[in-house]
């Protein structure tokens, strides 16, 4: 997750060569960070190309250089967004060798504290008039111990739906084989979907292919957007679901209220029971 890029330069000339292109030193996610130069000054923008906003965190290593803001930095960089001004750099001595490096780490929604409200009424990830167990809680004893997050049990390629309305940021499709270990992990399928209070959702396991909609695809609340499986760090057929925010690189995640059959209002779910929709 982290990455390094160095330009050193005597006379500022081979900066110069490098700014005039426009050269994007560095991706990661779909983000470009590039610098340009601008009355003696060095101005570092990104892009970024996903569709939610990006946190970012931003260290500079500066020789010969100052930075407005120091060099231990943070931003939101909004969604879809071109040429946002992280920071200038300006050149101490303009009679010795300057240079700079930096590295920066990224996550998905803003880094601002999103006010999740506890209240909203989400709804089951699966097609009315189903019926499945919850086969595992929140904080479960397996592998949920101090997280809001929520097993269905559920055979391979049952059709699931949208819990809240929101816009797909990312999903993984690939894999066709999971393992009751950790190191399954990596063997996840899943979409990532930036809700529309700024919380993130993911639904994991899906069977290989398992995935309906696309990066960027705007989903309503309820709308089948794939199919469950048994990928990555599972032990047999379900679906994991989770909402959540990246703070401060960690993921916090959030109990939510679902709407179930024959009841009146949402209600947290309990491990054990079977939930119709
Ligand atoms: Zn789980």
């Amino acid at each position: 997750m982290v990455e390094k890029s160095m330009f050193g330069s005597k006379i500022g000339l081979l900066l110069l060569f490098f700014l005039s292109a426009h050269f994007p030193i560095l991706a990661q996610k779909n983000i470009k960070i590039y610098t340009e130069e601008d009355n003696n000054l060095i101005k570092l923008y990104a892009d970024n190309m996903e569709y939610s906003p990006i946190s970012m965190d931003l260290v500079l290593d500066l020789d010969n250089f100052k930075a407005a803001d120091g060099e231990n930095q943070s931003f939101t960089l909004p969604a879809r967004s071109t040429k946002f001004l992280l920071t200038e750099l300006e050149i101490s001595d303009r009679r010795k060798v300057s240079k700079f490096s930096y590295n920066f780490k990224t996550w998905f929604g803003p880094k601002e504290l999103i006010d999740e409200n506890p209240d909203f009424e989400y709804s089951l990830p699966f097609e009315s008039g189903k019926s499945f167990i919850l086969s595992q809680g929140y904080d479960g004893k397996l592998s949920h111990k101090g997280q809001n997050e929520l097993d269905f049990t559920m055979p391979i390629g049952t059709i699931v739906t949208a819990i809240r309305d929101g816009v797909v940021i990312d999903f993984v499709e690939e894999n066709d084989r999971g393992c009751p270990t950790e190191d399954c992990k990596k063997l996840n399928n899943y979409i990532l979907v930036y809700q529309s209070d700024g919380t993130l959702a993911e639904y994991v396991h899906l069977k290989k292919d398992g995935v309906d909609v696309e990066i960027g695809d705007e989903i309503e609340q309820g709308q089948a957007i794939g199919f469950s499986g048994n990928t990555g760090y599972s032990s047999g057929p379900h679906l994991h679901i989770s909402v959540f925010q990246f703070r401060e690189g960690r993921k916090v995640t959030f109990p939510t209220k679902f709407k179930v059959a024959n009841e009146e209002q949402a209600i947290f779910l309990e491990e054990g029971n079977f939930y119709e929709k």
